[in-house]
Protein backbone atom coordinates (compact mmCIF):
# COMPACT_ATOMS: atom_id res chain seq x y z
CA UNK A 1 0.00 0.00 0.00
CA UNK A 2 1.12 3.62 -0.61
CA UNK A 3 1.43 6.00 1.82
CA UNK A 4 -2.08 7.80 2.41
CA UNK A 5 -0.48 11.08 2.90
CA UNK A 6 1.03 11.65 -0.58
CA UNK A 7 -2.31 10.78 -1.84
CA UNK A 8 -2.95 14.47 -1.73
CA UNK A 9 -0.50 15.55 -4.10
CA UNK A 10 -1.72 12.86 -6.93
CA UNK A 11 -5.42 14.91 -7.84
CA UNK A 12 -3.23 16.30 -10.77
CA UNK A 13 -3.22 13.27 -13.22
CA UNK A 14 0.24 14.55 -14.65
CA UNK A 15 1.52 13.39 -10.73
CA UNK A 16 -0.22 10.60 -10.69
CA UNK A 17 1.30 9.55 -14.75
CA UNK A 18 4.86 10.45 -13.50
CA UNK A 19 4.83 7.29 -11.05
CA UNK A 20 5.24 5.75 -14.32
CA UNK A 21 7.65 7.10 -15.92
CA UNK A 22 10.05 4.79 -17.89
CA UNK A 23 9.02 2.06 -15.19
CA UNK A 24 5.48 0.29 -16.62
CA UNK A 25 5.95 -3.44 -16.96
CA UNK A 26 3.27 -3.66 -20.30
CA UNK A 27 2.81 -2.75 -23.31
CA UNK A 28 -1.10 -3.29 -24.03
CA UNK A 29 -2.80 -1.02 -25.90
CA UNK A 30 -5.83 -0.99 -23.20
CA UNK A 31 -4.25 -0.51 -19.97
CA UNK A 32 -1.34 2.25 -20.52
CA UNK A 33 0.14 4.79 -18.12
CA UNK A 34 -1.97 7.41 -19.71
CA UNK A 35 -5.32 5.85 -19.29
CA UNK A 36 -4.68 4.55 -15.83
CA UNK A 37 -3.29 8.16 -14.52
CA UNK A 38 -6.73 9.74 -16.12
CA UNK A 39 -8.65 6.79 -13.93
CA UNK A 40 -7.02 7.63 -11.21
CA UNK A 41 -4.17 5.51 -10.46
CA UNK A 42 -1.05 5.78 -9.34
CA UNK A 43 2.06 2.98 -9.95
CA UNK A 44 3.32 1.82 -6.89
CA UNK A 45 6.81 0.57 -8.73
CA UNK A 46 6.27 -3.01 -7.68
CA UNK A 47 5.06 -5.20 -10.70
CA UNK A 48 2.04 -4.18 -12.04
CA UNK A 49 0.30 -2.78 -9.37
CA UNK A 50 -1.59 0.11 -8.91
CA UNK A 51 -3.88 2.19 -6.48
CA UNK A 52 -6.73 5.21 -6.94
CA UNK A 53 -5.75 8.00 -5.18
CA UNK A 54 -9.24 9.03 -4.69
CA UNK A 55 -10.97 5.49 -3.26
CA UNK A 56 -8.02 3.58 -2.52
CA UNK A 57 -8.62 0.68 -4.54
CA UNK A 58 -5.13 -1.63 -5.75
CA UNK A 59 -5.66 -3.35 -9.02
CA UNK A 60 -2.79 -5.84 -10.76
CA UNK A 61 -2.34 -8.65 -12.64
CA UNK A 62 -3.72 -6.79 -15.70
CA UNK A 63 -4.53 -8.31 -18.80
CA UNK A 64 -4.37 -7.46 -22.02
CA UNK A 65 -8.17 -7.38 -22.64
CA UNK A 66 -8.92 -5.38 -19.40
CA UNK A 67 -11.20 -2.59 -19.21
CA UNK A 68 -9.72 -0.03 -16.83
CA UNK A 69 -12.95 1.41 -15.74
CA UNK A 70 -14.99 -1.93 -15.29
CA UNK A 71 -12.07 -3.27 -12.66
CA UNK A 72 -11.87 -0.29 -11.06
CA UNK A 73 -15.66 0.15 -10.33
CA UNK A 74 -15.71 -3.66 -9.56
CA UNK A 75 -17.49 -4.00 -6.29
CA UNK A 76 -16.24 -0.37 -5.38
CA UNK A 77 -17.95 3.33 -5.21
CA UNK A 78 -15.23 5.56 -6.68
CA UNK A 79 -16.09 9.11 -6.46
CA UNK A 80 -13.56 9.82 -8.87
CA UNK A 81 -14.64 7.47 -11.62
CA UNK A 82 -18.44 8.58 -10.95
CA UNK A 83 -17.12 12.30 -11.73
CA UNK A 84 -15.03 10.89 -14.99
CA UNK A 85 -18.62 8.89 -15.91
CA UNK A 86 -20.65 11.81 -15.85
CA UNK A 87 -18.22 13.54 -18.52
CA UNK A 88 -15.80 15.02 -16.34
CA UNK A 89 -11.97 14.94 -16.88
CA UNK A 90 -8.52 14.41 -15.10
CA UNK A 91 -8.06 17.99 -15.22
CA UNK A 92 -11.48 19.19 -14.38
CA UNK A 93 -12.22 18.29 -10.94
CA UNK A 94 -14.69 20.66 -9.04
CA UNK A 95 -14.20 21.98 -5.53
CA UNK A 96 -17.15 19.98 -4.21
CA UNK A 97 -15.97 16.59 -5.75
CA UNK A 98 -12.34 17.79 -4.51
CA UNK A 99 -13.53 18.21 -1.24
CA UNK A 100 -15.46 14.34 -1.06
CA UNK A 101 -12.47 13.00 -2.27
CA UNK A 102 -10.57 14.56 0.63
CA UNK A 103 -12.44 13.50 3.07
CA UNK A 104 -12.32 10.08 1.76
CA UNK A 105 -8.59 10.14 2.01
CA UNK A 106 -8.38 11.50 5.32
CA UNK A 107 -10.77 9.50 6.37
CA UNK A 108 -8.35 6.05 4.76
CA UNK A 109 -5.20 7.72 6.47
CA UNK A 110 -6.99 8.33 9.99
CA UNK A 111 -8.44 4.67 9.80
CA UNK A 112 -4.41 3.55 8.98
CA UNK A 113 -3.04 5.45 11.72
CA UNK A 114 -5.73 3.70 14.26
CA UNK A 115 -4.39 0.43 12.82
CA UNK A 116 -0.47 1.40 13.61
CA UNK A 117 0.55 3.19 10.63
CA UNK A 118 3.29 5.65 10.93
CA UNK A 119 3.91 8.26 8.88
CA UNK A 120 6.79 10.41 8.14
CA UNK A 121 7.79 13.89 8.19
CA UNK A 122 8.76 13.73 4.65
CA UNK A 123 5.04 12.01 4.07
CA UNK A 124 3.61 15.95 5.56
CA UNK A 125 6.19 17.86 3.34
CA UNK A 126 5.22 16.19 -0.33
CA UNK A 127 1.50 16.99 1.25
CA UNK A 128 1.57 20.59 1.23
CA UNK A 129 4.62 21.09 -1.29
CA UNK A 130 2.71 19.40 -3.72
CA UNK A 131 4.00 18.76 -7.44
CA UNK A 132 4.83 22.48 -7.18
CA UNK A 133 8.01 21.93 -5.92
CA UNK A 134 8.95 19.65 -8.87
CA UNK A 135 8.41 22.33 -11.00
CA UNK A 136 11.64 24.08 -12.71
CA UNK A 137 12.16 27.71 -11.55
CA UNK A 138 11.54 30.10 -14.99
CA UNK A 139 14.57 31.08 -17.11
CA UNK A 140 15.76 34.39 -16.63
CA UNK A 141 16.34 36.40 -19.88
ZN1 LIG B 1 -11.07 5.05 -7.31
Amino acid sequence: MLSEAVFATLFDAEARYATFKDKWPHDFENVTPRMLADNGFIYSGNEDHVQCFACGKELQNWEETDNIMDEHQRRNECIYVSHIKSGGSASDLNLERGIMILKEIYRRTIGAIDNGAVFEASDLKKCFNGSKAKRKPKKKL
